[in-house]
């Protein structure tokens, strides 16, 4: 059943454009149910977000798939993700670059995500416990970067982690909504370009 329902799903992202073939195979090979609670799974591929518990929630598979084919990766890539959550977009992210690192500020959720990429094999993920915002600086520079909560601005930090024509997506908030951008770094600059809008859970500083 959740099979014939995953390949709905893809031709559902294929139609509301998602045109990379890696993307939607990353997506059709990572088992979102996996991340989600027992008593959501038969929802695992319904396009819509669901909660994971701490009062987060797991990305709507669009907006995975959108923010993915937005980052425009390639296989040699190094990947910064702020907002670890689930673990299914770095899951995915993991299928096609070769290292994601991935920072939570939820412990319970990180051990939660830990857990998922063994049982799956995935060990090209690298994840902490900490203040995604302030990046990670012992592992710069990155080639890309991916914020997965609500974001009123990119901190300095994070600006100063990409790489010199390294791409970042994120969920801005701009007058009372919430689109995603992807900026470039071009000539130390960021430009930017707005896309969908979305809802995410707001990025909060700090640790809990
Ligand atoms: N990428 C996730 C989406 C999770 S929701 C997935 O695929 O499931 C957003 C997550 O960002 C939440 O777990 C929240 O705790 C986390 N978060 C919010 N602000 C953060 C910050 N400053 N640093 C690290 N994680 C943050």
């Amino acid at each position: 059943m959740l099979d014939v329902k995953k390949i709905r799903l893809i031709l559902e992202l294929r139609e509301s454009g998602i045109a990379d073939s890696n993307i939607l195979s990353a997506i059709e090979k990572i088992p979102r149910e996996k991340f989600i609670p027992y008593n959501f799974r038969n929802q695992a591929y319904d396009n819509i977000a669901l909660p994971i518990g701490d009062n987060q929630t797991i990305s709507q598979p669009f907006v995975v798939a959108k923010m993915t084919q937005l980052l425009e990766v390639q296989p040699k890539f190094k990947i910064l993700e702020i907002g670890t959550g689930s673990g299914y977009q770095s899951a995915v992210l993991s299928k096609l670059v070769r290292r994601v690192y991935t920072i939570e500020r939820i412990k319970s959720l990180l051990i939660k995500a830990e857990k998922v990429f063994e049982e799956l094999k995935i060990s090209n993920i690298v994840s902490k416990y900490a203040d995604g915002n302030l990046g990670w600086k012992e592992q710069i520079p990155f080639d890309r970067i991916i914020i997965t909560a609500a974001t009123p601005f990119i901190s300095k930090e994070i600006e100063s982690q990409i790489n010199e024509g390294g791409i970042i997506v994120a969920p801005m908030i701009m007058k009372n909504k919430q689109v995603i951008v992807k900026y470039k770094k071009i000539g130390n600059k960021l430009e930017s370009q707005i896309y969908d809008d979305v809802l995410f859970v707001p990025n909060l500083s700090g640790t809990e």
